[in-house]
């Protein structure tokens, strides 16, 4: 069983090879499933065009079609009210073939995002982000989790370091993110803390952390002298930042408009001196998150609920 080492430079902990081996085994349980006559479909809720989320429904779609699961959009005007897209998903919830069900956000602002993710089946929550699914999180036995949560838990587990008793510090609070993954290492009998925005020496804990999650959203908030030597930095945030030269001017593109770089929220270049293991971004935490999201709509398949609980 690997330890965490005391000598860097940190060991990698890379998404897109762990999240390929999923894919191969949610496409075998896809072809399982459908030789006994289930499907596997997942529907997709998406209010108004945005450019972004058409991406991510794009991106989705094309992961879905590679691992055989059926996939719709249900694509609703941008004026939809708060009552119809309830209704809207209430028919989903009702509609026996579809296992996995998503909402994209963000929604228009007079719509209560909270009020619509509620009214989602627990059994069809793709993004396990239901109050029925954290519930059964705080017991141990969700089927399904908050997916990014999920992933940096898949990604600490993957490299086979022994969990129990270890420190482990998490930044950032978040229902779909900080929480549920200071429950699901709680599970594994580490000793948790979790800070916040209000968390007064944040370098402190960080520093006592042998494993360290940050999901904030603040490039270059996690530096050197803030990690422990030797300790698994796993990376969530996702961060758009401009492009620089050496000497600070921005970096355009042939059309001259600003390049952008992708960071987390850890210095990664300094803080790989210190880590034993840590997480890039892009290539980390992402192309897990969204492999368990179809991990959740396949287990949902295996599973003959009604409707509702
Ligand atoms: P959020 O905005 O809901 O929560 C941010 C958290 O950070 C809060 O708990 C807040 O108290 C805390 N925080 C803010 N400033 C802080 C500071 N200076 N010190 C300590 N804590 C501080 O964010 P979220 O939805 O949990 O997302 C966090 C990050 O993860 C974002 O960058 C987001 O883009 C990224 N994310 C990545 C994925 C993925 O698949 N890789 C998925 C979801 C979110």
């Amino acid at each position: 069983m690997p330890t965490l080492c005391q000598t860097m430079s940190a060991k990698l902990i890379e998404g897109i090879p762990l999240a390929a081996q999923f894919r191969a085994d949610i496409a075998l349980e896809v072809q399982a499933l459908n030789a006994q006559g289930k499907r596997v479909r997942l529907a997709c809720i998406q209010v108004g065009e945005k450019p972004e989320s058409l991406l991510y429904v794009r991106n989705q779609k094309k992961l879905c079609a590679e691992l055989g699961i059926e996939f719709e959009v249900e694509m609703l005007p941008d004026e939809i009210s708060q009552n119809a897209l309830i209704q809207k998903i209430h028919e989903l919830n009702q509609t026996p073939e579809v296992t996995g069900i998503i909402l994209e956000l963000p929604l228009p602002a007079r719509i209560n995002t909270f009020m619509c993710q509620r009214a989602i089946s627990p059994q069809k929550d793709a993004e396990g982000v239901h109050p029925v699914n954290l519930g059964l999180l705080v017991y141990g036995v969700a089927h399904h989790a908050p997916c990014t949560a999920m992933a940096a838990y898949q990604l600490i587990k993957s490299t086979g370091v022994e969990l129990r008793g270890k420190e482990v510090t998490v930044v950032g609070h978040s229902q779909i993110v900080g929480k549920p993954i200071s429950l699901m290492l709680l599970h594994d009998f580490c000793t948790v803390t979790t800070c916040h925005i209000a968390t007064k020496d944040l370098a402190a804990h960080t520093r006592n952390a042998d494993v360290l999650v940050v999901a904030v959203g603040k490039p270059g908030l996690i530096k050197a002298h803030m990690v422990k030597p030797g300790a698994m930095i796993i990376d969530v945030g996702v961060n758009r930042i401009p492009l620089k030269d050496k000497d600070g001017n921005p970096v355009l593109t042939e059309k001259g408009k600003q390049k952008y770089a992708t960071v987390g929220d850890v210095d990664f270049e300094n803080v790989k001196e210190i880590a034993g293991w840590i997480t890039p971004v892009p290539g980390g935490v992402g192309p897990v998150t969204v492999t368990m999201l179809l991990r959740n709509v396949t287990e949902a398949a295996k599973h003959d609920h009604g409707p509702n609980l």
